[in-house]
């Protein structure tokens, strides 16, 4: 039993290095949520011009120091003009009308707002109420990036903020890595498929449904393998089958139970176990390990691919803790293997709405609904029946996090959450 920091570490530590490096090259938009296999650089200076921030008159600041004054205007740039400087730019006493995302014209070095200004009826004369700094209101040519800058890195994941990136400097086609190839396999003799009719002592596999749509969500493609029944050769060959992919996530069956057997299972094929618990709640039983380490060893069927050491996760099976454990620590794996760079878990923090008393010993991540407003978050425990109840669970949009020293939490402290 390790504690949940340690847990966390040890995958970390073992996600290094795990992204098999394969690339496709995708739409830009298909590239949503898909982790870049190559930096993109701008194409030129960002801004590519010095660029005017406000709707007004570019001036020289030092030709401004007595206001009000008046200026000739002698020219207007709108945005998509590029000022001919043979016919439009800014000798002292002058004023070019400029318009935002317009570049600065020649001699100008600074834009005076609309709003401090005032046009003669002629059009011919501004008068000038404010006078300005050289420099403002225009981001000067390259001061966002310069030609060949880097602007994302390789093993980043694309979100709107990337795609623009990639939009402003032309890549409407991007090079993503491959989605890693995550197994998902439910285990339990009292589960059965959804869309069967469960007998009175059986339950319908939600976990792997959960599970496939948190493989996606970090970034993989999940193959759900369906379910294996708590005996050892069936749950062996599904195993087996699960190791062919990039990672395998078992729920269920690593309890203490007389038919948890997945441990058994994993032991017979040689797996290396890096933890088998963790001291937190939901999802003590956790496990994580590895099978084959690039020798080619027992249980590997004839004709599969060249065997690397496959990770595995075995996650408990009360379907709560079966998602806390994936966000804790399937994610990480999934987000490496998906080429990500690796981050931090970092947890945020708000303020409990209503005190908290439980038990010490465990790292505790209780499903908990923020709410509140603007600067004014807070957040309360759901009220739950322990780690089977999801009706519980898709009530709350997040954990509350309690270290395993504390026993008691009151209202109005701040408290570290885990967002879902
Ligand atoms: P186990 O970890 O196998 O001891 O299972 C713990 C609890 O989770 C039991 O109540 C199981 O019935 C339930 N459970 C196990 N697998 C699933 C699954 N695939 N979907 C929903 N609930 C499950
Ligand atoms: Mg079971």
């Amino acid at each position: 039993m390790v504690s949940f920091e340690e847990a966390r570490h040890l995958v970390e530590q073992h996600a290094v290095g795990v992204c098999p490096g394969d690339v496709e090259t995708v739409d830009l938009l298909a590239g949503l949520g898909r982790v870049l296999a190559e930096s993109i650089l701008a194409d030129r200076d960002f801004p590519p011009f010095d660029r005017a921030t406000r709707d007004g008159y570019a001036v020289r600041a030092a030709d401004l120091a007595a206001v009000p004054a008046r200026r000739e205007v002698v020219g207007e740039v709108k945005a998509g003009d590029w000022p001919d400087p043979a016919r439009c730019s800014v000798g002292r006493g002058q004023a070019v009308g400029i318009m935002t995302g317009a570049p600065l014209p020649r001699g100008a070095d600074a834009v005076v707002m609309v709003e401090h200004t005032s046009l003669s009826a002629a059009g011919n004369f501004v008068e000038v109420r404010r006078s300005v700094s050289a420099g403002e209101n225009f981001v000067p040519r390259g001061a966002e990036a310069r030609a060949g800058q880097r602007l994302l890195d390789r093993g980043r994941r694309l979100d709107h903020a990337g795609i623009a990136i990639a939009a402003s400097v032309g890549k409407s086609r991007v090079q993503v890595f491959r989605k890693p190839r995550v197994a998902v396999l439910s285990t339990g003799d009292e589960v059965v498929e959804i869309d069967a009719t469960p007998g009175p002592a059986q339950i319908r596999n939600s976990n792997s449904y959960s599970l496939a749509a948190q493989v996606q969500n970090a970034g993989g493609e999940a193959v759900r393998l369906g379910i294996a029944p708590d005996e050892r050769g069936r749950l062996r060959a599904l195993i087996e089958e699960g190791l062919e992919c990039d990672l395998l996530l078992l729920t269920g069956g690593v309890s203490m139970g007389k038919y948890d057997l997945v441990e058994q299972v994993l032991g017979e094929l040689k797996a290396e176990f890096y933890f088998t618990g963790a001291e937190i709640q939901p999802g003590r039983p956790v496990v994580f390990g590895s099978s084959g380490d690039g020798a080619v060893g027992e249980g590997t069927r004839a004709g599969a691919p060249a065997l690397h050491k496959k990770y595995f996760f075995g996650l408990p099976g009360n379907p709560v803790s079966t998602m806390v454990t994936f966000e804790l620590f399937a994610r990480p794996m999934i987000e490496a293997l998906a080429g990500m760079t690796p981050r931090r878990l970092a947890f945020l923090r708000a303020r409990l709405k209503t005190g908290i008393r439980t038990k010490t010993g465990l790292k505790r991540f209780l499903p908990a609904v923020l709410s509140g407003e603007f600067e004014n978050a807070e957040v309360e425990l759901a009220r739950w029946q322990g780690s089977g109840d999801i009706a519980a669970l898709a009530q709350a949009n997040c954990y509350v996090v309690i270290p395993p020293e504390r026993a008691q939490i009151e209202t109005g402290e701040w408290v570290p959450l885990l967002m879902r």
